[in-house]
């Protein structure tokens, strides 16, 4: 089958690679109705991220089921499936906490690669949700964001206790920001702050429910946040990009008492205790429980309550992922999609 393939630094390729097969009795093969780039995969994309080359890329992804392995019960060949980055039993203690992502079994879908034709997904029982049906092409775009982004973004949302009457700053406006906005919108926010300076990404997040645009990055940053709310900083904070700007821009928007939720995977971040001691500030987040929140966004996508799919603004058949990178490396798009 084909598959995309890093092998250095921005030189990912589609190659031939061996078809999936069961390994284990609790997994599920899937071919891929559609998949994507992510902003993650730009770290070792960009060399900054040292990973073993060659590697397979991708970890999110939507698709019909093939073949089950023995003991799968619930998912079965045909059934239209989303899964997140990290496969999950479903059924330890920490995934009944809602933590899925921190499972005891957990295996990352990253080191499978989904940017391929076809994909073994470990633990199909516990990582899989099945749609009501087979969905109808024009969902497919949202489904496929409930992977990674949107699960990602929701979670920043919610970890950064984003609900009714709350002010929420979104530092970041990647797609994970933008639905972070989309998501704190849901929640019954009732102001939104995106802090982005690219129009394109303005535009989106003001229809995704923003209600503030700042331009400003960094301290600069932070005190426009604070001249737009009293000069306390917002209720709730969600962090999307990972780098030490960009957590202590969060971190000094949020006012005492505040949450912030940090969803950006963190690059070389060090945060000072003793600014943190005296913020009175809650900081949670990490990779994203998305199997939490599945059912729930499949159910608001299924019913056209929300969509998710236009951060999606270049797709691409999969035999041009190169070009899907570079599109994303250089900033002219904010997410791609590919079409196996
Ligand atoms: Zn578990």
């Amino acid at each position: 089958m084909r598959g995309a393939v890093l092998y250095g630094p921005r030189d990912v390729r589609l190659d031939e690679r061996d078809g999936p097969k069961i390994v284990e009795l609790t997994d599920a093969i899937i071919r891929l109705s559609a998949t994507c780039i992510c902003g993650s995969d730009l770290w070792p994309y960009r060399g900054i991220e040292a990973v073993q080359v060659p590697a397979p890329m991708g970890h999110e992804y939507v698709g019909i089921v093939e073949e089950v392995g023995s003991a799968v019960r619930t998912i079965e060949p045909g059934q239209f499936v989303i899964g997140s980055f990290f496969a999950s039993d479903n059924t330890c203690e920490i995934c009944r906490s809602g933590y899925q992502s921190a499972c005891v079994h957990r295996e990352a879908v990253g080191a499978i690669g989904t940017q391929a034709e076809r994909a073994r997904i470990p633990l199909a029982d516990g990582t899989l949700v099945a749609t009501p049906d087979v969905p109808p092409p024009d969902l497919i775009p949202s489904l496929l964001a409930a992977s990674d982004v949107l699960g990602t973004g929701w979670f920043g949302a919610v970890a950064a206790e984003v609900g009714p009457g709350k002010t929420v700053a979104v530092v970041g406006d990647g797609a994970v920001g933008l639905l972070g906005v989309l998501a704190a919108k849901h929640l019954g926010a009732e102001r939104i702050i995106a802090m982005s300076r690219h129009v394109p990404r303005q535009k989106l997040a003001l229809e995704f429910g923003a209600t503030d645009i700042v331009e400003e990055r960094g301290d600069v940053g932070v005190a426009r946040v604070k001249a737009l709310t009293d000069g306390l900083g917002a209720h709730s904070v969600i962090e999307a990009v990972g780098t030490q700007e960009s957590m202590m821009q969060a971190i000094r928007s949020t006012r005492p008492g505040g949450h912030v939720g940090y969803v950006g995977v963190s690059h070389d971040v060090e945060l000072p205790g003793r600014e943190l001691f005296f913020s009175h500030v809650h900081v949670h987040g990490g990779p994203a429980p998305v199997r939490r929140f599945l059912p729930e966004l499949i159910d608001l996508i299924w019913n056209r309550v929300i969509d998710p799919g236009k951060v999606f603004d270049l797709a691409l058949l999969l035999d041009e992922v190169a070009e899907g990178y570079r599109a994303m490396d250089e900033r002219r798009a904010i997410k791609t999609l590919l079409w196996p």
